[in-house]
C-alpha cells in the first residue's frame, strides 16, 4: 500500500512532465499538491519520504489532528485547504494552513483580513469560482468573480494569489479551465490551482500551476466525502 503510493507519486511527476512539455510550459511551472484527505499520517509518511511536501486536506478538524505530528517529524511541508472554510475557523486555518483554496465570500474575506492581521502573517489565498454554477459547490459565480476579487483587494486589503476551480464532475472539463484562466488574466492573476487525478494533464494544458491529485497517488477513498 504505502510502497504503491511512492510508485504512484513517481508515476504522476512523469505525467506531469509530460503533459507540461507537451503545452510547451516548464515542468517547475507546476506544482503538485497531494491530496491526503481521509488517508491516515501512516499512508502519508512513505509519500513524504519519496520527496514530495506539498499536501492538501478538505477538513480542518482531519488536517489538525493529522499535520502537527508529520510536521514534527518531516521539515519543509506546505499544507494547502481544497475544502470550503466556514468563517469561525479562519484563525485555526491561519495557523495551520499555507494556502487557502476556496475564499469565496465577503464574511469569510472580512474575517481572513481580521485575522492575518492579527496573525501578522497570510497563507497564499485562493478565490474559488464555481464555473459550473452548482447550487452544492462552493465558490463565486463566474459573472460575479471580477467583483469579488475586487472587493477582496479593496475592501479588505487581501492579497489574491490565484483562482481555483472544481469543474462539474460529469462535464468535459477543458471549457471550466479556460474560463478559469481567463477569469484569472483579466485580473492579474499568476496562479490558477485546477486539475485533479481525472483530468490534470488537461488542466497543464490550460496553464494550471497548481494540480490538486489525491486517489492517483494514494488509491481510492472510501466514498463518503465533502
Ligand atoms: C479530493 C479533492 C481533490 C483530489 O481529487 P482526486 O480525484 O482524488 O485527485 C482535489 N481537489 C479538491 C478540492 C478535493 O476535494
Amino acid at each position: 500500500m504505502s510502497a504503491m503510493a511512492a510508485e504512484n507519486l513517481r508515476e504522476v511527476r512523469n505525467q506531469i512532465e509530460k503533459a507540461a512539455k507537451a503545452a510547451g510550459r516548464e515542468a517547475s511551472s507546476v506544482r503538485l499538491i497531494a491530496i491526503s484527505k481521509t488517508f491516515e499520517a501512516e499512508d502519508i509518511a512513505p509519500v513524504i519520504e519519496a520527496g514530495q511536501r506539498i499536501f492538501g486536506e478538505n477538513r480542518v478538524q482531519e488536517a489538525k489532528a493529522k499535520w502537527p505530528v508529520l510536521r514534527e517529524k518531516h521539515s519543509g511541508i506546505e499544507l494547502h485547504l481544497v475544502g470550503p472554510l466556514q468563517s469561525n475557523k479562519v484563525k485555526e486555518v491561519i495557523s495551520l494552513f499555507d494556502a487557502i483554496h476556496s475564499v469565496d465570500r465577503a464574511k469569510l474575506a472580512a474575517e481572513l483580513a481580521k485575522e492575518i492581521q492579527k496573525a501578522g502573517k497570510s497563507p497564499q489565498l485562493f478565490v474559488q469560482v464555481n464555473t459550473g454554477a452548482e447550487p452544492q459547490k462552493a465558490g463565486v459565480l463566474p459573472e460575479d468573480a471580477d467583483a469579488f476579487i475586487k472587493e477582496c483587494r479593496e475592501t479588505y486589503s487581501l492579497n489574491i494569489a490565484g483562482l481555483m476551480c472544481i469543474p462539474p464532475l460529469e462535464e468535459a472539463p477543458a471549457p471550466h479551465f479556460a474560463l478559469t484562466k481567463k477569469i484569472a488574466e483579466r485580473n492579474g492573476l499568476k496562479l490558477l490551482s485546477m486539475g485533479m487525478s481525472a483530468d490534470f494533464e488537461s488542466a497543464i494544458n490550460f496553464g494550471a500551476t497548481y494540480v490538486r491529485v489525491g486517489s492517483a497517488i494514494f488509491g481510492s477513498r472510501p466514498k463518503v466525502e465533502t
